[in-house]
């Protein structure tokens, strides 16, 4: 037992709940890299994938370099929740790019969880895809109110089919008395995070791509006019045309640009037994995908056999399998928190991932130096991550119009070279606001 009561059983998995519930499409580890490509990705996640997926429909030849295997980065490791809205709040947006923008950001979230939507019924996937809503739990009384004007600029300005549930009726959503009220919006889906990531290596790999797990790349070199690059890969050499990059919070060296403007945070999951079907009714009666208003979030969902998913950023650390199970232990009693009727509920697993996150928590995609990159999801990644794809297969395509997010400054977060020594001095920063908001 932990010592908020939860039996943690000896034989815990530390390891996501999404990969070890999902079989792969192929052993990629060692497949012969080509010598010459069009197209080479960095990174399988659903960045990397989703590119080399439409690339690859689009007639160029396309190589999938990743250092690990196929979703081992965030992409397996996440809530499995595609769930509408930017990263920022909407009214922020509003604040900072004007209601055009603002709009047309938001709204390529909704464009984003369409892709994921179309994949699965084009191609007869079995990934658990559900559109069973998306759900904002307000904290505290002002965090309510917060809500609701949202709901109301999102309904006026974007015509989203977004409602407000106040404190009394509260459990007609949600089997806790902990929160001041939800905005709902059923546009959010669900998916299996793994099964989708291995169909999207799958239908990668159908359409002519090839994936090369165990491949890291170590370096790039521009050559020529520029119009090639040499990438050295921990298992050979590869020359490229293009090179995008989808390397999220797992950047390093050989794509410095990149990595100094993005701060990886850790964030945390554990996950119960399966519970009996009026638990799970009783938890989230309608199972959407759950999250709430502090920057210490908690997010929360049913899995697709009647666990819950409990996750957070518990504590503005880094990701490894020491600080997994500290900041467990910090969900568990959150999640007890949250829901007392869980106090008995087994877990049976915990893990963390690391979230790509920027300065201003947008997306950033682009090009620096001949090199294609998109990250910077911000924790809405499954989405964005998978939309993304697609757009940067249109803009090494000579189409850079399809990427929204090109005129955005990509600031250098300042002193950042590597290692995220910053994050205390966030965990501290966003715990105070918590507290004040
Ligand atoms: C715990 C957690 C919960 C989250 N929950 C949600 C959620 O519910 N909803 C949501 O929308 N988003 C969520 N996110 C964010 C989302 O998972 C990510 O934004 C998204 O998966 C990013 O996908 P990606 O393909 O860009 O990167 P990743 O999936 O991280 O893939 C990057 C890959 O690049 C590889 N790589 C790195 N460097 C190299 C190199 N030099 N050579 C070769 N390969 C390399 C890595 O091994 C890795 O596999 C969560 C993230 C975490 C960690």
């Amino acid at each position: 037992m932990s010592d908020s009561g939860t039996r943690v059983g000896t034989d815990v998995k530390m390891t996501s709940y999404w990969l070890d519930t999902a079989v792969p499409s192929g052993d990629y580890r060692t497949t012969t890299i080509p010598k010459e490509v069009d197209v080479a990705v960095v990174g399988a996640g659903f960045t990397g994938l989703s590119t080399a997926l439409h690339a690859a429909r689009a007639g160029r030849s396309v190589a999938v370099l990743e250092a690990n295997t196929v979703v081992w980065g965030a992409s397996g490791r996440n809530g499995g929740m595609a769930t509408t809205g930017l990263a920022i709040g909407f009214r922020q947006a509003l604040r900072r790019y004007g209601e055009q923008r603002a709009i047309g950001y938001f709204t390529e979230y909704n464009r984003a969880i369409d892709l994921i939507e179309d994949i699965v019924r084009e191609n007869g996937l079995d990934v658990d895809y559900a559109r069973s809503g998306k759900m904002n739990l307000a904290w505290k009384e002002s965090h309510f109110e917060g809500l609701t004007q949202t709901a109301d600029a999102l309904r006026r300005l974007v015509g989203q089919p977004v409602r407000i549930v106040d404190r009394e009726s509260i459990r007609s959503e949600i089997g806790s008395d902990v929160y001041h009220g939800a905005m709902v919006d059923p546009l959010g889906a669900g998916v299996h995070v793994a099964k989708f990531g291995h169909e999207l290596a799958r239908l990668a790999v159908e359409a002519g791509a090839t994936v090369h797990e165990n491949a890291e790349v170590v370096d790039v070199t521009r050559i020529g006019d520029g119009t090639t690059h040499v990438l050295q890969t921990s298992r050979g050499t590869i020359r490229a045309g293009k090179v995008v990059i989808g390397t999220s919070g797992y950047t390093g060296r050989p794509f410095g640009w990149v990595q100094r403007r993005i701060v990886p945070v850790g964030s945390f999951i554990v996950v119960t037994e399966p519970l009996p079907q009026a638990v799970a009714d009783e938890l989230l009666p309608n199972r959407r995908m759950a999250s709430d208003t502090k920057n210490f979030i908690y997010y929360f969902r049913i899995t697709p056999d009647n666990r819950l998913l409990f996750g957070g950023r518990a504590r503005f650390a880094q990701s490894d399998p020491s600080s997994d199970r500290k900041s467990g232990e910090i969900l568990i009693r959150a999640m007890h928190h949250v829901f007392p009727q869980m106090r008995e509920a087994r877990i049976d697993y915990m893990w963390g991932g690391l979230v790509d996150i920027s300065m201003d928590q947008m997306v950033h995609a682009g090009e620096h130096r001949g090199l294609f990159y998109s990250t910077s999801y911000s924790g809405h990644g499954v989405q964005m991550a998978t939309y993304m794809g697609k757009v940067m297969a249109d803009v090494v395509s000579g189409r850079p119009e399809a990427n929204v997010w090109r005129d955005l400054r990509n600031p250098w977060i300042p002193g950042h070279y590597g290692a995220p020594w910053m994050l205390p001095l966030g965990g501290a920063w966003y715990g105070l606001q918590d507290k004040l908001s």
